[in-house]
């Protein structure tokens, strides 16, 4: 089943008060036997300005095709009759029309009482009758027909386990459902895991699921999804086999390997230029040693120069001038 959520907008009906902690959902007829007066025209209806000035509201309306949705499940709705009723309650009006099978619409009721059972974590004690807050002779024909235990008996939430998370629902079933994930697909869920919350990351991986069981990536946990998510449990424990995909594990090897060569080849670059480094700043480090002796040994040198440069002053100073000398030839070689 759909379920077309149609909000009413805020008004004298819609206030946006929340439901109070403890919550229950109260079954009502119509009561409106004109043809035509299913789901749709409700949906109409309620919204109309007439009814949104005079005060009346409810969650749901159900018929034999279709079932429409004119407040949050977390609001209150004024249709019980009394201060209780509304203020902890979620109204499910169903149609009576004589142009619309009744056992079907019966049925549609049942199948969305067991999604908010699930949804909200509540048991069937908490499906009330109008009646049962104020009297009212509501649902009227299920009353007259003393068909109130039957209608509850059908309502199927542990057996058939069907479900419906959407808006981020908590709870039990939340938590089995990811569990199940989980199982099937290892790794999945990885930052919040079995939480009991439907947040984003459930979502992201139902629709994972989905994709892989060939359903609609809408978000969403029906009883279609949830009856493949078993089929896939049961295949699970009937066939223990781990399934891996072999070429995808040989790629990432494969690629793995390419980047270890690749770092051991860097490894050994970097050592290579490291010694080559090293071995240069070494021969420096001699060449500067060498250059030291040499400068140490010309700064000997050019002291030398500058006492042999005073020497040859010196001599200078004592030898006689050339005519002395031409003197003393002539003196002592005329003799
Ligand atoms: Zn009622």
């Amino acid at each position: 089943m759909e379920i077309t959520q149609d909000f009413i907008p805020m008004s004298v009906v819609r206030k946006g008060t929340p439901l109070a902690a403890s919550k229950f959902i109260t079954i009502h007829e119509t009561g409106n036997p004109s043809p035509g007066a299913d789901a749709l025209m409700h949906n109409k209806y309620i919204r109309s300005a007439a009814n949104l000035a005079r005060g009346t509201s409810w969650h749901f309306t159900v018929d034999d095709h279709s079932i429409y949705q004119h407040l949050p499940t977390s609001e209150q709705g004024i249709h019980a009759g009394t201060r209780a009723g509304n203020t902890q309650s979620i109204g499910i009006e169903i149609c009576i029309n004589p142009d619309g099978n009744f056992e079907q619409a019966k049925k549609n009721a049942q199948w969305l009482v067991a999604q908010l059972l699930v949804q909200l974590n509540l048991d069937k004690s908490k499906i009330k009758q109008h009646f049962d807050w104020s009297g009212k002779n509501c649902p009227a024909t299920i009353r007259r027909t003393g068909t109130w235990q039957a209608f509850l008996n059908g309502i199927e939430t542990g057996g058939e386990k069907a479900m419906l998370f959407n808006g981020c629902p908590n709870g039990e079933a939340v938590k089995e459902w990811q569990e199940s994930l989980l199982k099937i697909i290892p790794g999945s869920l990885p930052n919040f895991g079995a939480d009991s919350d439907f947040g984003g990351e459930t979502e992201e991986w139902t629709n994972f699921f989905k994709n892989k069981v060939g359903l609609p990536h809408d978000g969403k946990v029906d009883d279609i999804t949830y009856g493949r998510m078993l089929n896939k449990l049961q295949e699970l424990v009937a066939a223990p086999v781990v399934t891996v995909d072999r070429v995808e594990i040989d790629r990432l090897n494969a690629a793995n390997n390419e980047l270890v060569n690749q770092i051991k080849i860097y490894n050994e670059n970097y050592n290579t230029q490291a010694n080559e480094k090293s071995k240069l700043i070494k021969e420096s480090i001699t060449q500067l040693q060498q250059i030291n002796v040499l400068t140490t040994q010309n700064e000997g040198l050019i002291r030398q120069l500058a006492v042999l440069d005073a020497q040859i002053v010196q001599l200078k100073a004592i030898v006689p001038p050339p005519e002395t000398v031409s003197w003393f030839k002539r003196m002592f070689s005329s003799k």
